[in-house]
């Protein structure tokens, strides 16, 4: 592989950042991976595992003279971080994000860059539920898609540079709309993960059934919700108040769907249950020979999920 931008800053040293300097450093993708965590706490653990070249104690010696400077902290940390980056950026120098919400984000975050440096936002679709400085790995964006929501007046050349250090990465990438993204996200992620928390909050206010039970015969389906539940409550927290027209929206229908199937069962119609469950495993089926998972029994398997 060869270097795609000389000094790269990973802002932000959690599971995202981390796995990208992983993957930038085992691909050689860059001549110099700066990092910079708010915590001295973050920054210790990330001086002390080597996960960038160097690690700095302000965000303004990070982004000095970065080529691509990636924000990679929760979607509502974005704008500020943003505002404080602004006067220390070079010239010619690539912004992106990795915020799993990408309207807000843009109006949180274009505002601040100053003429002449490049925004190009953008969002990979891949993650597990751990967090921090020592989640990343190497692999975690292979075969994944990395979307990119460009601006109108983005830069295609600037565009194309940021595409081939996704796919350098292992990515696959895709270009979208800011707006159509967030919706497609509400579908496939952010409603689901809240339905995670609440089947599992529900099971919780269950006491007599969870101390024991639910917890020893936990099934795959309840067990993947707790993996699900069990993501970072910070990032996701972040995520609902910033995609909230279009998570509302799908919780609506879902609300709506599960009355109908709610009715089915009381009314002890098979036909109807069956015929929806028929139409819901001909989707698995897509996902999975879209190659997007594997038909494999997952037991224990290290499942990745996109934020
Ligand atoms: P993470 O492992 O929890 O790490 C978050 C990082 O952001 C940490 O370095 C943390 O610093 C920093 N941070 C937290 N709050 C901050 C604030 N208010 N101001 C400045 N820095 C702050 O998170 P992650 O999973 O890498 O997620 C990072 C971004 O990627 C989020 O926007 C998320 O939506 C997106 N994303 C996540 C996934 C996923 O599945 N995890 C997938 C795709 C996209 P300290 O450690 O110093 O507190």
């Amino acid at each position: 592989m060869s270097v795609i931008y000389d000094r790269v800053a990973l802002i932000g040293l959690g599971l995202i950042a981390g796995s990208m300097a992983h993957a930038i450093r085992e691909g050689g993708l860059a001549r110099e991976t700066v990092g910079f965590a708010r915590s001295a706490q973050t920054r210790e653990i990330a001086r002390e595992i080597g996960l960038c070249d160097q690690i700095t104690d302000s965000v303004a010696e990070a982004v000095a003279g970065a080529d691509l400077v990636v924000l990679a902290v929760p979607v509502g940390a974005m704008g500020d971080l943003a505002a404080e980056i602004a006067p220390h950026l070079k010239p010619g120098a690539t912004v992106t994000d990795v915020g799993s919400v990408k309207q807000s984000v843009i109006d949180a975050v274009a505002p601040h860059i100053p003429e002449g440096v490049h925004f190009i936002p953008g969002h990979p679709l891949a993650g597990t539920e751990h967090s921090g400085p020592r989640a990343g790995f190497a692999s975690l964006f292979r075969n994944r898609w990395w979307l990119l929501t460009p601006l109108p007046d983005s830069d295609p050349q600037a565009v194309e540079r940021l595409s081939d250090l996704v796919r350098a990465m292992g990515a696959k990438t895709d270009r979208m709309e800011p707006a159509h993204h967030d919706l497609v996200l509400a579908v496939t992620s952010h409603a689901p993960h809240l339905i995670a928390y609440t089947m599992v909050g529900v099971a919780d206010h269950l006491r007599q059934v969870t101390d024991e039970q639910v917890i020893q015969y936990s099934a795959a389906g309840f067990r993947d919700f707790t993996r699900i539940a069990a993501s970072d409550p910070t990032m996701w927290r972040d995520v609902f108040l910033h995609n909230k027209e279009a998570t509302l929206d799908i919780l609506g229908r879902f609300t709506e769907e599960l009355f109908v199937l709610q009715r089915a069962i009381r009314m002890g119609d098979g036909q109807q249950l069956f015929d929806y469950f028929t139409r819901t495993r001909a989707i698995r089926r897509g996902i999975i020979e879209a190659g997007q998972d594997t038909d494999a029994p997952d037991f224990g398997r290290a499942a990745k999920t996109g934020g």
